[in-house]
Order: structure tokens, then C-alpha cells, then sequence
């Protein structure tokens, strides 16, 4: 969500230093490198008066996606949101889903057949227009991690299901985690309330403890009692949904060629490789010349969730398409280009990229640990330090938080993306690396495979015994003092 200077000012088509100066003029020294917050974005757009009629969309669009530039800005509409759900297993994620799918898209279509190609869109009426909601098929946090693990973002908003007779639960609390690294808000649906022991007011309570706080309450999240079973209320979920996607501005340039990211993708033994594709700007067509990630081809046919043949997807939709040379991997970035021969270079291009990179990887240490944090807090480059926090007991967990909260935060901010009892999971770990996030555990374990998952994934997990030696090294990161581990 967070650009740099440099990508602003390409973004915005002016001069870095344009960006720089008028930083400096109010005060704020940033350097090329730097991230700036979306506040300090509209500062520079204000400032420079680069389309000052439609500020909002500017600063919704340069906090939506690395898929729009400068070109697009003339050219901005509105887009459907796409939306994944989230939340603990058993809750009423797969029935919630089925449950939509059946009562919006069985009406008036030919037959209702749908076809599973890990996303499909449904048909809402809302302020008297009929607008669509793209929804993602895949188990939420998975593509959370996976997604992010490669810079893209492709879910606008998450749906956090929460099961009206069980309450908050560890995914829970991790689903919402996972949406908040990611910038993503996130409307509650409570489920279940069809149960004789469902009560919605105590997970009202359990979820503002979390900091969501429901908006009849005074606070901003929107949470909406459903029944997925019985099909009750979903027509208001899908409604609030909606109305969290105006205040997003979702746009795109329609006018364009298409761009976006693979969502699934596998080999059909009768019809070769198929990928299912969301499009994030521009418009896709059959016969164009595309790079998914290292392979390309020509578009031969595009599929849509009910099955049926298409010409073209615009943004926020997903199709299925055939002609790719090859399987690309899901969270791949695809582009089209003009001409197939450019296609191939690119594609060439890239999957040489993919394999030196890769073999930089294995060769270098990617490791985010909190010696290299405290090196780059040295150097006066490290502004957030990002945390998972795992402990004994719940007690242990507020104790610490409590105590980093006192931490001299001037020059860097300790952020935690979730503090919770119990082991250090593998889904941590994720979290971590998708993050850049150190793990800290205090007087607790790990669970099996966690250990290996951090190896692989380059994650630090610092366990400590002692509350003021966590403290200590926390502290010391933050102002470049701790000393590197031989
Ligand atoms: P998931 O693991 O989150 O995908 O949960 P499922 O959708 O598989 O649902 C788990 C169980 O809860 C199933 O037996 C569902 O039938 C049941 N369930 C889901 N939604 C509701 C609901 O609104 N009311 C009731 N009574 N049961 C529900």
C-alpha cells in the first residue's frame, strides 16, 4: 500500500526531486528510496497540484495496486471489489460462499451451472443499480501469505466469519491479522444466528477486544448476523460490502491492455495448460499475446465462472483462459503485450530472471532478523519494526505488550501484526515472511514444522525467558545498537 518516492513521482510522471522539495518545504526530509504513507502521498499531490480535481482517486489509486501508472490516471472507472472470506475453520466460510453463489447466481441464469475456477462474480442491486462482487474461491489467509509473499495484492476486502455460537477463535484473530498487514478492511459477517445458543452480542464484545469494534458501537467495522445455512440476511452483507467498496474508490483503466494476477493454475490433459486469471487493469481479450509470470501464449479462449464462452474480462474479473505454453504459478503476475514475438522475449526474459533469482536466493541470505533490522535502524533507514508475539498465557501477552508500548517509539514504531497465547505455528512463520516480521516468543515453543518453515522462509525467531532481555534486544534494534550474532 506504501510507495516510494521514486515510484510516486513515476506514478505521478514528475521529477523525484519535485517530490523531494516540496516534502522539504513542509518540513519532511525523505529520500529517493524512502516509503511514504498514503498522508504523506496526498501531501506531494496537493502540493503540485497534479490533478488536484480528483485527489481521492489518485490517493485511493496509488494505495490499490502496483497495477495502475501515471497513463491510467486520465482514465480511471470504478471496478466491482473483489473479496475473499476469511475466518476459523468450521465457522461457515464454504457455506457462506455456496450459499451466495446459489441465491445470486441461480436466478435467471441459464441453468445456474456454475464452474469452479477459484473465483466467480455475483450480481447485487444496490442503491437501485445492479453492480457485481467479485468473490475469490481460495481458502483466505493461504492467499493472503501466498499472494504477498510476492508483492501482489489482489483481494480489495475480506469477509471475517465468525460463528455466532463459538466465538473468537485462533484463526480468527489470524484472519484478521492477515487483513490488517495487508491494508485490507475487513467486514464481520456473525454466523450462525439461526442457533438457539448463537449470541451475537458476546462476539460483538470478543471482536472489539480484538479492536474491532462494531460501528454500532462507535467504531468503524461493519458486522452483519447471517445465517449462511438458511440463506438469512446476505442480501444486507453483500449490500455493506458494497458500500465499503465506494469508500475505497476501486478503480482501473478499462481502456488498456489487460494486467493482472494468476489465480490458479494447472495442466488439463485434454486442453493443456488452463489458468484462471484476475484482470486488475485493463481489459483482456481473446487473441491477445500474453506473459504469465515465465510462460506466454496466445489467448485461444476465455472461460467464465458459469461456464460460458467469453470475448473479453474487464477489471476486478476472473476467467479462465487456454493457449499458455506452459503452467504459470498461482500469485504470477500476467501482462498482455502487442505482438506475440514481444510476448516471448518477455516471457524468456523473465523466467531466466525467475531462475537467477531463485538461485540468489538459495546462494544469498534473504533473512530479516533483528540484527539486520538493527542495522538498517543504524543507518536511519528503518522506520517500522514489525512483530508476531507468541507467549505462555494471555497474561504474559498483555504484560508485554504493555511493556513495549513504553518503548521510545521517535524514530522507529513497533508494529505488531498479532500477539496471541500459545506455540509458534507454522501459519506465524507465514505471517512473518509475508510481513517482514520478526517472531518473538516469551515462555513458549515451537510446534513441529515451524522450526523448518522459518529455515526455508528466512524468518528470525527469537525465544526469550526473561521479559527485560526481550526488551533489551527489542530496544536495541530499534536504535541500531544490537550487536550482530557470530
Ligand atoms: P468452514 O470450515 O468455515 O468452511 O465451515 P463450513 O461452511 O464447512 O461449515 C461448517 C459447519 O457449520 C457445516 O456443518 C455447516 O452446515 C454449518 N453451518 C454453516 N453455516 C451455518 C449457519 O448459518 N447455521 C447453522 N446452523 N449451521 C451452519
Amino acid at each position: 500500500s506504501n510507495l516510494t518516492v521514486r515510484e510516486l513521482a513515476e506514478r505521478l510522471n514528475i521529477a523525484e526531486t519535485e517530490i523531494i522539495k516540496s516534502l522539504f518545504s513542509k518540513g519532511i526530509a525523505v529520500n529517493i528510496t524512502q516509503t511514504l504513507d498514503l498522508e504523506t502521498a496526498r501531501l506531494v499531490t496537493e502540493e503540485l497540484g497534479v490533478l488536484i480535481e480528483v485527489p481521492e482517486v489518485i490517493a485511493a489509486a496509488t494505495k490499490q495496486t502496483e497495477m495502475l501508472d501515471a497513463k491510467d490516471l486520465e482514465h480511471l472507472q470504478r471496478r466491482p471489489p473483489v473479496v475473499t472470506i476469511m475466518g476459523h475453520v468450521d465457522h461457515g466460510k464454504t457455506t457462506l460462499l455456496d450459499s451466495i453463489r446459489k441465491t445470486k447466481v441461480a436466478q435467471g441464469e441459464a441453468g445456474g451451472i456454475t464452474q469452479h475456477i477459484g473465483a466467480y462474480h455475483v450480481d447485487v442491486e444496490h442503491n437501485g443499480v445492479s453492480q457485481q462482487i467479485v468473490f475469490l474461491d481460495t481458502p483466505g489467509h493461504e492467499a493472503f501469505t501466498a499472494m504477498r509473499a510476492r508483492g501482489a495484492r489482489v483481494t480489495d476486502m475480506a469477509i471475517l466469519v465468525v460463528a455466532a455460537d463459538d466465538g473468537v477463535q485462533p484463526q480468527t484473530r489470524e484472519a484478521f491479522s492477515h487483513a490488517k498487514a495487508a491494508g485490507v478492511p475487513v467486514v464481520v459477517a456473525i454466523n450462525k444466528i439461526d442457533k438457539p445458543d448463537a449470541n451475537p452480542d458476546r462476539i460483538k464484545q470478543e471482536l472489539s477486544e480484538l479492536g474491532l469494534v462494531p460501528e454500532e458501537w462507535g467504531g468503524e467495522t461493519i458486522m452483519v448476523p447471517v445465517s449462511a445455512l438458511k440463506g438469512e440476511n446476505l442480501d444486507t452483507l453483500l449490500e455493506m460490502l458494497l458500500l465499503v467498496s465506494e469508500v475505497e474508490e476501486l478503480v482501473a483503466n478499462p481502456n488498456r491492455l489487460g494486467k493482472g494476477t494468476v489465480i490458479e493454475a494447472n495442466l488439463d490433459r485434454a486442453r493443456g495448460p488452463v489458468a484462471t486469471l484476475l484482470v486488475q487493469n485493463g481489459t483482456l481479450r481473446v487473441g491477445d499475446a500474453i506473459v504469465a509470470g515465465g510462460v506466454f501464449g496466445k489467448i485461444r479462449a476465455m472461460i467464465d465462472d458459469r461456464g460460458q464462452k467469453v470475448e473479453a474480462a474487464s477489471p476486478s474479473f476472473a476467467v479462465e483462459i487456454l493457449g499458455l505454453n506452459n503452467v504459470p504459478s498461482a500469485g504470477d503476475e500476467f501482462e498482455v503485450y502487442p505482438t506475440e514475438k514481444e510476448a516471448r522475449l518477455i516471457a524468456e526474459k523473465t523466467a531466466e530472471t525467475q531462475r537467477n533469482s531463485r538461485l540468489q536466493l538459495a546462494m544469498s541470505s534473504r533473512r530479516v532478523t533483528l540484527t539486520t533490522l538493527s542495522a538498517q535502524a543504524q543507518e536511519g533507514e528503518l522506520k517500522e519494526l514489525n512483530l508476531i508475539l507468541k507467549a505462555d498465557v494471555q497474561g504474559s501477552v498483555e504484560a508485554l505488550l504493555g511493556a513495549l508500548t513504553q518503548l521510545p517509539q521517535n524514530e522507529v514504531q513497533i508494529r505488531v501484526l498479532l500477539a496471541a497465547p500459545g506455540e509458534i505455528t507454522e501459519t506465524d512463520v507465514d505471517l512473518a515472511a509475508a510481513s517482514g516480521a520478526v517472531v518473538v516468543g516469551f515462555n513458549t515453543t515451537l510446534a513441529s514444522g515451524a522450526r523448518a518453515s522459518a529455515d526455508h522462509e528466512g524468518v528470525d525467531i527469537r525465544e526469550y525467558d526473561i521479559i527485560y532481555k526481550l526488551l533489551d534486544d527489542i530496544q536495541g534494534a530499534m536504535e541500531g545498537l544490537l550487536e550482530p550474532e557470530e
